[in-house]
């Protein structure tokens, strides 16, 4: 098949985004993610599968939904804060209820979209690109999670002559995966922890294969901003900083590390996806003079660092 027509499913498309990567730019969060970090801010991103998503304070409790659903899947809630009950094992994605609500609270999140038709949208904004060294930015999810289609867009910007980073987890395991971070013009690469046993505990997989594929991109002069999620009573005692910032010290292609603060900006997402919330305990996020201490010691390695990215 003809790489243009190539499908992906898309979550999100971002105009005018300064915070991944350089310039303004355009960002397009795949689903899917083989990841299940506790403090993960995309939860929608994390199934390969569109999703639906209610949005309990906009429902005005008229039951049109509940009439229309083909599969029984929604019944009135008498909890006035929940609204509806939705049984998302049985909801089939038609979409019915979201056409039916007079007030959107209903959305389907995830969509089918060729190579093609992302393009189109990404083409739209070369001006911005051209005037500020911007680009298009792939991320989610984990970007390579599509790696067939993550290939195509990238070659796609090459053919365009459109700067392109993937924003990533590092977790690639498939061919097209590794080649679209070794075609890509940028990396914004995570890294969340040192310790594989730490690292299994807190996003779901061991550490070894992203820091394999770190080294092997770095050694191959691939320009990379790191960026750090700092995560109180996850991964962030000091013994982890500085293992983390030591072996940043002997890469060769870091051009900054971001270092980003938890923050709870995702809770109600989680809230519409019928998901839990896994750091509903931390009660605090960490202060600014907590977060310039931890900088210190990345710069203190000769590494140049932000707080957040
Ligand atoms: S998407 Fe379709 S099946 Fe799912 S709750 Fe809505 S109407 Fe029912
Ligand atoms: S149609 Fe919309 S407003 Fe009416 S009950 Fe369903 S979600 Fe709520």
């Amino acid at each position: 098949m003809n790489d243009s027509r190539l499908t992906g499913v898309v979550f999100n498309i971002v105009h005018s985004s300064f915070v991944d990567g350089y310039g303004i730019r355009t960002t397009v969060f795949l689903k899917g993610c083989p990841l299940r970090c506790l403090w993960c801010c995309n939860p929608e991103g994390q199934k390969f599968e569109p999703e639906l998503k209610f949005v309990a304070p906009d429902c005005s409790s008229c039951g049109k939904c509940v009439e229309i659903c083909p599969v029984g899947a929604l019944a009135i809630n008498p909890d006035p804060e929940q609204k509806l009950f939705i049984d998302r094992e049985k909801c089939t994605m038609c979409g019915k209820c979201a056409d039916a609500c007079a007030v959107n609270a209903f959305g389907i999140i995830g969509k089918r979209m060729t190579v093609d038709e992302v393009m189109k949208i990404v083409c739209k904004d070369e001006y911005y690109y051209r005037k500020s060294g911007g680009g298009l930015t792939i991320g989610g999810g984990e970007a390579t999670a599509q790696p067939d289609f993550t290939l195509a867009l990238v070659r796609a910007c090459k053919e365009n002559y459109i700067h392109v980073a993937i924003d990533t987890c590092g977790f690639t395991t498939t061919e097209n995966g590794r080649k679209a971070l070794e075609e890509a013009d940028l990396l914004l690469y995570d890294v969340k922890g040192i310790d594989p046993a730490e690292h299994r505990r807190n996003t779901g997989v061991s550490n070894e294969i992203i820091l394999d594929n770190l080294k092997r991109l770095d050694s191959m002069g691939k320009p990379i901003i790191i960026r750090y999620p700092f995560i109180p009573g996850y991964n962030d005692s000091q013994e982890t900083i500085k293992a983390i910032a030591a072996l940043l010290e002997k890469l060769k292609s870091v051009q900054r590390v971001d270092i980003i603060g938890y923050h709870e900006y995702s809770r109600t997402r989680y809230k519409e996806l019928g998901m839990p919330y896994p750091l509903e305990h931390i009660k605090s996020t960490p202060t600014n003079e907590r977060l310039e201490s931890v900088k210190t010691i990345f710069e203190q390695h000769g590494l140049k660092t932000q707080l957040g990215g």
